[in-house]
């Protein structure tokens, strides 16, 4: 392994996996601190569910996620967070990062959540969100981290003992060598945690290249990008240009989908426009205790093409079945009855299934007793076609928000 990530969430780990995956290496992700060994890969990503944890909390499990990954003897170790540094003074980025430095004994890192091909860019120590400011984006209004300040270095700031510098756009531009250089300069003046300004794929491969040396690195799933072009100068690994391939799983192919996200609505409607066979789940009758999930197999069984199974609903029809459930149980019951639809079409001869929701994407990977996933070529930006380690099983977790209105079908044109 040369690679080993700490990812604070699921979709999160699967970004970050992709990009690794897109240039050459060889990644696996794993869900949680497995107790086997790290698997055999260039990179291993863990993901964690520690995003909006308590500090402590999120320390603990990305300290047991570093010592697992110290096992497999990793040459560089990855902070992955969100491209929009989702966390507020009481965050958990900077005391992970404390705590990660401190197991490595390293007294510097950076830090660089840009994402220039999703709109996430880095200027003067501030964030941008497309053309606007962190702080004038939608993340002012996250419900869990609202963003009120894009100037990171304020941020990070508030969240560690150590002086937080800057490396400047200026000197970004001049490349590899003068980053370095800044690093040097700053790490004399006792700064310990350098933001990094950056707005291109090239200002990320500069930033690689300047990194190659630290034991840490925290960042967005940008900087990634330019990690395997790094390792492959290093001679640590030859870039495999079949990183991406998975083997061919033959088997039926179904879409399941928990998500009512504007996206995935667009998705579900296309699906059916297009006049492919579609199911929908009613919560009321999941709450009347009707046998929803065993008549939906039923009617998939009888299908001769793949076929799409969902619970999303648009923003007016999900509030009123929340008035009407609760919010909590309205989503466990769609959730619940999703994951054993999932299980019954894998056993009758699903192979190819991709998912639509976050949570829902959760449900399905616990149901399916998922906990290794190679990572295969990218569908859309952030959300790559999976294999379930060691079974002939393809999966693709699509979060939300992700994807083209097409998603759906052009997943399952990617494994035919
Ligand atoms: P996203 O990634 O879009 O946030 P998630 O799967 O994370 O999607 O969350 C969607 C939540 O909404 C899940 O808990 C799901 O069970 C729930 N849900 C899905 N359909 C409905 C519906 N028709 N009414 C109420 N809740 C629903």
């Amino acid at each position: 392994m040369i690679l080993g990530v700490i990812a604070d969430d699921f979709t999160g780990a699967t970004d970050v996996a992709s990009m690794l995956v897109r240039a050459g290496l060889r990644t696996v992700q794993v869900i949680g601190v497995p107790d086997g060994p790290a698997p055999e890969a260039d990179a291993v990503v863990v993901a964690l569910k520690s995003r909006t944890n308590p500090a402590q909390e999120a320390v603990r499990d990305s300290l047991a996620a570093l010592e697992w990954l110290q096992a497999g003897d990793a040459r560089q170790f990855y902070f992955k967070y969100c491209s929009t540094f989702d966390s507020t003074a009481e965050g958990n980025i900077g005391p992970v990062t404390e705590a990660l430095m401190q197991a490595l004994d390293t007294d510097f890192t950076i830090a660089c959540p840009a994402f220039p091909e999703n709109g996430r860019t880095l200027f003067r120590g501030h964030l941008f969100v497309g053309d606007q400011l962190l702080s004038d984006s939608g993340m002012r209004q996250h419900p869990l981290t609202p963003m009120t300040d894009a100037n990171l270095v304020n941020v990070l700031q508030a969240q560690v003992q150590d002086r937080v510098g800057l490396v400047h756009y200026d000197t970004v531009a001049q490349g590899a060598g003068a980053i370095g250089e800044r690093f040097a300069q700053l790490r004399g003046e006792g700064v310990r945690f350098a933001v990094v300004d950056a707005i291109s794929n090239d200002d990320l491969r500069a930033i690689a290249a300047a990194c190659v040396d630290l034991p840490l690195l925290t960042a967005g799933s940008g900087v990634a990008l330019g990690l395997p072009e790094v390792y492959a100068a290093q001679g640590w690994v030859t870039p495999d240009a079949s990183a991406a391939e998975l083997p061919s799983v033959g088997g039926c192919a179904a879409v399941l989908s928990g998500s009512c996200s504007q996206a995935t609505n667009g998705q579900v409607q296309h699906w059916i426009d297009a006049g492919w066979p579609a199911l929908r789940i009613d919560p009321r009758e999941l709450a009347a205790g009707r046998p929803v999930a065993e008549q939906a197999l039923a009617w998939a069984a009888a299908q001769s093409e793949p076929v799409l199974v969902y619970a999303t609903s648009r923003p007016a029809d999900v509030q009123a079945i929340q008035a009407e459930l609760g919010v909590e149980r309205a989503g466990q019951l769609v959730e619940q009855c999703l994951a054993q639809i999932a299980h019954g079409l894998v056993e009758n001869g699903v192979r190819r299934l991709v998912v639509a929701g976050g949570e829902t994407s959760g449900a399905v990977v616990q149901v399916l007793g998922v906990s290794q996933l190679r990572i295969g070529a990218t569908i859309d930006p952030g959300v790559p076609w999976t294999q379930v380690e060691g079974r002939p099983l393809l999966l693709a977790l699509k979060s939300g928000n992700f994807g083209t209105v097409d998603f759906f079908s052009k997943a399952l044109q990617q494994v035919p």
